[in-house]
């Protein structure tokens, strides 16, 4: 798992896309030298000599991008907040340019061409930014919109959508689930049909992560009236294109930052050559690109859940009831232990799954797994913290209330609870059988 040709490669890329803008924080010989202190928020597990997947590429990554989160994000989010948006492009942009839209894309098209675990490592590291929102966005640009595309998309589709994508100079929104179709892919209606050398789009999307700030979407739709797994095909659509109607930015529970679109197309022309790897395989490719969301959002809400703990064991500490601190009831120590335990089983699971998909191993099983728990944890774990913060935990003041809110999403999106308790039981075969 140890990098090929190790820090001097990482460095190399490092300082050849100006990753930092940030040399003068910490410069990039300081960078490996730094590597083997801890970060801030992590796991006591996070070491650089004991740390199960991680090397001290990955922690030096992490630090770089902390600093980015710090300067560039966390300053504005309660902006951005109230706002309902943030600057994506902007925000990309910056991020593109330090290499972190990419890590484990192919040089060739701006990537550090690093493995997944890396893709773990920063989508941990994001889950620092104090909300939930601007992390998804991102999570939507690198490892939900792009992954096919950068594995079966030609080389012409990749300099238009996959270069940009990675250097921050495109956002991207992600086009599956439907007015009538969430849950159960297969039946998204939104039909792409070809005429001569294009494809004619009508239909239209819901809940659109980025989708009015977007540039380009890949689209899942049907091409033909075949069997359901075999008539769809990923589509790299341009926003801009005559017949491409925002219908509303919709109003959420939470991950306000975060703009959710509804979509219309109609009559949209897309030229055929858009088309992602092979016509009928839209599904497939799109199962497999679940694979890496579902990691991906199970790494980033492991960070969130830590900072929660360790915000609400610092409040109930210094917040005093019946003459001793809250937390020294042990009602609200013993809680705490059990969710860290809890949160800990996760994220050995998580990093089990990381190992073995980089590896080249099928992990559904296993990423949907830990993808339930997440989100079951992640009620869980809001619901108690949060009523250990009492009355200030039912402000906006606090981070508590935000994830409360926040997290609530991931036992619904990306598949919900229920469906992934139907891919374990497939993987289990414990479905009635046809
Ligand atoms: C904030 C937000 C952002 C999103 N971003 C995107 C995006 O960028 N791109 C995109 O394509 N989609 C996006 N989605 C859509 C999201 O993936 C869907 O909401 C999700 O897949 C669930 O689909 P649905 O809402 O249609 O629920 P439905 O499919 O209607 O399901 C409703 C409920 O039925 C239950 N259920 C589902 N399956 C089963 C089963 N087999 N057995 C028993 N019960 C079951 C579950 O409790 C589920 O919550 C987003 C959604 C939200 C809220």
């Amino acid at each position: 798992m140890a990098l090929h040709g190790g820090a001097l490669r990482l460095n190399l890329l490092v300082s050849s896309r100006n990753l930092y803008k940030f040399n003068s924080l910490i410069g990039v010989r300081s960078l490996s030298e730094k590597v083997s202190s801890k970060p801030e928020s992590s796991s006591s597990s996070e070491t650089t000599s004991d740390h199960l997947i991680y090397t001290q590429e990955h922690f030096a990554l992490k630090e770089t991008l902390r600093k980015i989160i710090d300067q560039e994000i966390n300053p504005y989010v309660d902006q951005w907040e109230t706002e309902g948006k943030f600057p994506a492009h902007k925000i990309f942009k910056i991020l593109g340019s330090a290499g972190f839209l990419g890590v484990n894309k192919p040089v060739e098209y701006g990537g550090l061409g690093l493995d997944f675990s890396y893709s773990v490592a920063v989508s941990e590291e994001l889950g620092n930014i104090r909300c939930g929102g601007v992390p998804m966005a991102i999570g939507v640009q690198t490892d939900m919109t792009t992954p096919a595309l950068a594995r079966f998309g030609s080389a012409e589709l990749k300099e238009e959508f996959l270069l940009p994508s990675i250097m921050g100079d495109k956002v991207a929104c992600l086009g599956v689930s439907e007015v009538g179709a969430g849950s159960d892919v297969s039946s998204i209606v939104t039909k792409a049909v070809r005429k001569g050398d294009e494809y004619v789009i009508n239909g239209g999307k819901m809940w659109t992560t980025n989708g009015i700030q977007a540039d380009w979407m890949c689209l899942l739709a049907n091409t033909s009236e075949g069997a359901p797994h075999r008539n769809k095909s990923l589509i790299c659509l341009p926003m801009n294109l005559p017949g491409v109607h925002i219908a509303r930015k919709i109003e959420k529970l939470g991950m306000w930052s975060s703009d959710t679109a509804q979509v219309f197309f109609d009559d949209v022309r897309v030229p055929c050559k858009n088309l992602i790897g092979q016509e009928g395989m839209g599904f497939t490719y799109q199962m497999l690109q679940f694979q890496e969301e579902r990691l991906w959002a199970v790494a980033n809400i492991i960070t969130m859940m830590d900072n929660v703990i360790q915000e609400t064991i610092q409040y109930t500490r210094e917040r005093k009831i019946f003459k001793q601190p809250v937390l020294y009831h042990q009602a609200v120590h013993f809680r705490l232990a059990e969710l860290q335990t809890e949160l800990e089983l996760l994220r050995s699971l998580l990093y089990r799954a990381t190992a073995l998909y980089i590896k080249g191993n099928d992990v559904t099983k296993l990423a949907s797994m830990a993808k339930l728990k997440a989100g079951r944890l992640a009620r869980e774990l809001s619901d108690s913290c949060l009523q250990f913060w009492g009355g200030m935990g039912f402000t906006s003041d606090v981070l508590v209330s935000r994830f409360y809110r926040d997290s609530r999403l991931l036992s619904i999106g990306g598949g919900a609870d229920e469906v992934m308790l139907g891919i374990i039981a497939k993987y289990m075969d414990t479905l009635p059988r046809k």
